[in-house]
């Protein structure tokens, strides 16, 4: 009876490992993240972990912001028969690689935050993507600025009728990093607003990058800028932070900041009135979205019926909201 018993359970065990599913019973997710050290992405993995409960088994994984690091990973992930894994792409030109090598053991992706290729996307019909918008992103950031500019005299501080402007960018080749700074200023021109950019650079969505870069500005443009556009929140806090020390926000020493994300210190700054504006990058919404197809597609089942609107067969968009002063406690 034991030896039977015995056998029964190395069956058990043995049909868990091929079916991939965890000895729970719960179909196995890899996820892995490009950094964890990104306020934003801290935020989509907590709410993927949450979501996961009771329903999943989640592995979470940190990919450093080194893709053979994610490759590796992914390799990991593959090879413990994850029954589908979720993708937050370091460098989001290797999409490719990973959706081929995914197809190659039926494993359905998600990828997320980061958008890959339209052709790398078009390579498998288990490939989907969860994000938002980036272009709506800088037209709402661009419309903050332009409501704020249209009534307030005293922001156009050399009285040329134009916006001296600063520009700190995310990474260079993100989507959210090159539409959001391209979109945030044709919101500008688009209302017939004239700008002049002093400067713009790559801060890498990093706080203390920011800082040293606008500390280089005021330096270099003293108090000819007029507004800072940042494509996230956490360099706009490190640009605010820079501004603080040269005696700004004090007084009559104003400027205009504006991010993107609506991180829980944006909305403290907000308040304080240092931030002007962000715009809601909705984290909680797009790790549900990421968690809701990957569990479907786990289980083999239709993510048409996992609760949310899918794009051309493949994306799932998940909206931007403006936040100023006059909103910015529904957000809290
Ligand atoms: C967010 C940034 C974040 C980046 C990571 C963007 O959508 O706005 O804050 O650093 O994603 O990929
Ligand atoms: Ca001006």
């Amino acid at each position: 009876m034991k030896r039977l018993l015995f056998a029964l359970l190395i069956v058990a065990v043995l049909f868990a490992g091929c079916s991939g599913k965890a000895a729970s019973g719960k179909p196995k997710i890899g996820a892995a993240i490009y950094k964890f050290d990104d306020t934003f992405m801290s935020y989509v993995r907590n709410s993927i972990t949450e979501n996961a409960k009771d329903k999943a088994e989640v592995e979470v994984v940190d990919s450093q912001n080194a893709q053979p690091t994610q490759n590796d990973q992914v390799d990991a992930f593959l090879s413990k028969k994850m029954n589908a894994i979720a993708i937050n792409p370091v460098d989001r030109t290797a999409a490719a690689s990973i959706i081929e090598k995914a197809k190659a053991k039926k494993t359905p992706v998600v990828f997320f935050n980061r958008e890959p290729l339209a052709e790398d996307m078009g390579k498998w019909d288990k490939v989907y993507y969860v994000g938002a918008k980036a272009e709506q992103s800088g037209t709402m950031q661009g419309q903050i600025v332009v409501d704020y500019w249209k009534a307030n005299a005293a922001a156009d501080k050399n009285k040329d009728g134009k916006i001296q402007y600063i520009m700190l960018k995310g990474e260079p080749g993100h989507q959210d990093a090159e539409l959001r700074t391209q979109f945030s200023i044709k919101a500008v021109t688009d209302a017939g607003i004239a700008v002049d950019k002093l400067a713009e650079d790559t801060a890498m969505w990093d706080r203390p990058k920011a800082f040293d870069k606008m500390k280089a500005y005021l330096a270099a443009y003293k108090d000819k800028i007029e507004v800072v556009f940042c494509n996230n929140d956490d360099m706009a806090l490190g640009a605010i932070e820079a501004l603080k020390a040269e005696g700004y926000f004090a007084g009559k020493k104003q400027i205009v900041v504006v991010g993107v994300d609506a991180t829980a210190p944006a909305l403290q700054a907000l308040e304080e009135g240092t931030l002007l504006g962000t715009v809601l990058n909705d984290a909680k919404n797009q790790g549900k979205a990421t968690f809701d197809l990957a569990y479907a597609l786990a289980k083999g089942e239709d993510v048409a019926k996992a609760g949310w609107e899918i794009t051309d067969g493949k994306y799932v968009w998940v909206p931007y909201q403006m936040v100023t002063k006059d909103n910015y406690k529904n957000f809290k």
